[in-house]
């Protein structure tokens, strides 16, 4: 299908496609043959804390090496693989990747946290929670560093059934975010009813807010009733030092964007790491607090 190619991807025509379309069918095939053939890759991008800009975690994000196509992004394939079952092993696979890369972090004295995305699917399959006990023990890493990404949307779809995992989850120390946080699908006061850590404004609102009074006012809004409820705000899609500024002003907890850094390749993000020390930017070492 190399000659659908479209300035917006190579898969991008894949929405609008029957389910059992030839060409979906093979995308489905090729995708899990690369998750079996270790075709996929994770990238990590940094979240900084805006006081005292420390490094406080990174956020694992799935990338396709496509043999013929290069790197394929997460959302022309994350929708195929949760309709389709590929997602268990996917999320397998990116949980184990980032958590042995942590503790190799960890080794050499990086002592961070790291989110990883989670869909519904994922989330609601009974086997989950206990694989990601299997995978912390496997690892050696604290539950606390790890952090667990659901989108708002996914959570608000099916409440029954989602917080109860969530609470289990807690439970064990893993940490809680609602990814993609926006207004519509919850009231924030919902919030105080779900067991999580932490809020990640949407980039729709952030990537706007110092020219949108409108959106501006909801990023507002949310880190003024976050922090009465004790939760971390994460604003993503950070690209100006305006933005920078004004989310300080705001009291904002955490930054994460193309401002510090675009998502990157573990040796990229290590050569990262070592810029910030030489820069003189203040690390992360064990006797710090998590965010
Ligand atoms: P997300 O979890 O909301 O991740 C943030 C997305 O925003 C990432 O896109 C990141 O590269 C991008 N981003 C970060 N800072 C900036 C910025 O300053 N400007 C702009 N324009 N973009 C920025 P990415 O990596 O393409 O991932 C897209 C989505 O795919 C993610 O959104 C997440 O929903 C999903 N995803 C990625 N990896 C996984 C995974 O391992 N599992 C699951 N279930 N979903 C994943
Ligand atoms: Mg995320
Ligand atoms: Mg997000
Ligand atoms: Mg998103």
């Amino acid at each position: 299908y190399a000659a659908k190619r479209t300035s917006r991807g190579v898969l991008a025509y894949l929405p609008v496609m029957e389910a059992s379309s030839p060409r979906r069918l093979r995308l489905v095939t090729e995708l899990r043959r690369a998750v079996e053939a270790g075709d996929l890759r994770v990238h990590y991008q940094p979240q900084v804390r805006l006081a005292g800009s420390e490094l406080s975690g990174l956020e694992a994000l799935v990338r396709w090496q496509h043999p013929e196509h290069g790197i394929v992004p997460p959302d022309e394939f994350i929708p195929v693989a949760e309709h389709t079952g590929v997602i268990g092993p996917l999320t397998q696979f990116v949980l184990q990747t980032a958590l042995a890369d942590l503790r190799d972090w960890g080794r050499r004295g990086h002592h961070f946290g790291m989110s990883v995305n989670i869909s519904v699917r994922s989330l609601l399959d009974p086997g989950f929670v206990e694989e990601v006990g299997h995978a912390l023990a496997a690892s050696g890493v604290p539950a606390e560093r790890l952090t667990l990404e659901i989108t708002e949307s996914s959570v608000m779809s099916d409440p029954e059934r989602a917080v109860p995992v969530l609470e289990r989850l807690r439970d064990m120390g893993v940490r809680l975010s609602v990814d993609d946080f926006g207004i519509g699908h919850s009231s924030l006061t919902y919030l105080r009813r779900l067991p999580v850590t932490e809020v990640k404004i949407d980039r729709s609102f952030v990537s706007t807010m110092v020219h949108s009074p409108e959106d501006l006012a909801i990023v507002r809004a949310v880190i003024d009733l976050s922090e009465p409820l004790g939760l971390t705000v994460v604003a993503e899609g950070v690209e100006s030092e305006e933005t920078r500024l004004e989310l300080t002003r705001l009291g904002c907890g955490v930054i994460q964007g193309y401002l510090l850094s675009r998502p990157l390749a573990k040796v990229d993000l290590d050569r990262w790491l070592e810029r910030r020390t030489v820069a003189g930017r203040p690390g992360s070492g064990p006797d710090r607090p998590l965010r």
